[in-house]
């Protein structure tokens, strides 16, 4: 295990990729903390949706974190459940936001399936997809698996297997400290394919290391995932230290939306003004960003200068 840079790196808030030692399994641990909890309360989700949501958000991170790509990554799931959509995004600099879209109603007739198979219950059929956007002249990578499973994690991993061919085991845990916040915390482990692995292990039985680390994997708690004292670092090392756990040095994630006025307006200015017009609600036209909540005004000088009057 690395050293001292763990000690002045970020305890909450951050993905921390791992690799066991002279093996080709390669991992990431992320911890969602404050941040989340700024995320969420951005919205006013029944406590189904947070939590989904919550889950959704540790998965893009982690997901994220296995690509390299200088944009935005972006996880999605629709369906015909109660949650007819989620949408979170993680940038390479670590900036995270997420919004969901139900319907209350199916929500309350849910009611105990939730518990027991989280994923058909809220998303219903549909799929998950994956996005990256590196920018207007780079080709946008996209991945897209049926939604399949109890939980979310059980479709991602279904994902990796069916689209990739890449065992994957993740675990996911979402809950809330004493003070009410929300918390996440998640693991994600991958055995590389035979040909990008150190050469020596190659002979060896992988096998073995593989059925180890999903055995460790499915031993972690949801305290353990979540508990903001216990270091991502020190977790790891509690699970995989007989096989010899490399960490490297985590990324810090916080909220960061690239809504703004500017981007509303440019919004506005491509819509017919008697459409936009239609929209006012005592004098104003609002447009509400679906990610942060961010309210942003238009009164009629407001909308005259948009559309290109004085
Ligand atoms: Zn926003």
């Amino acid at each position: 295990m690395t050293d001292q840079a763990t000690v002045r790196t970020p305890m909450d808030d951050l993905v921390q990729p791992f690799q066991i030692e002279a093996s080709r399994l390669r991992g990431r641990m992320v911890r969602l903390g404050p941040e989340l909890d700024d995320i969420l309360n951005r919205h006013a989700y029944p406590e189904p949706v947070a939590r989904f949501l919550a889950e959704t958000l540790a998965l893009a991170v982690l997901l994220s974190s296995m690509l390299k790509y200088e944009g935005v990554f972006t996880l999605q799931t629709k369906g015909d459940g109660p949650i007819s959509l989620m949408v979170a995004d993680v940038t390479s600099v670590g900036d995270l936001r997420a919004y969901a879209q139900f319907d209350e109603e199916a929500l309350r007739k849910a009611g105990d399936d939730v518990d027991i198979a989280p994923a058909p219950a809220l998303l219903g059929k549909g799929y998950i997809a994956f996005t990256v956007d590196q920018g207007a002249d780079t080709d946008r990578y996209q991945g897209i698996v049926e939604l399949s499973g109890k939980t979310l994690a059980d479709c991602v991993q279904h994902y990796f297997r069916q689209s990739e061919q890449i065992d994957t085991g993740v675990t996911v845990g979402v809950g809330r400290d004493e003070a009410g916040g929300w918390r996440a915390g998640a693991i994600m482990m991958q055995r590389l394919p035979p040909d990008q692995g150190p050469a020596a292990v190659l002979a060896s039985d992988t096998e073995d290391d593989w059925r180890r680390a999903m055995v460790m994997l499915t031993s972690v708690t949801t305290e353990e995932l979540l508990n903001p004292e216990l270091g991502a670092s020190t977790l790891l090392y509690r699970l995989f230290h007989e096989d010899g756990v490399r960490v490297w040095p985590p990324q810090a994630l916080r909220f960061g939306c690239r809504c703004s006025r500017e981007r509303v307006e440019t919004m506005l200015a491509s819509l017919p003004r008697e459409e936009v017009q239609d929209l006012k609600v005592d004098g104003v036209v609002e447009v509400v960003c679906q990610f942060c909540s961010t309210a942003y005004r238009f009164d009629d000088a407001e909308l005259e200068r948009v559309y290109g009057g004085v």
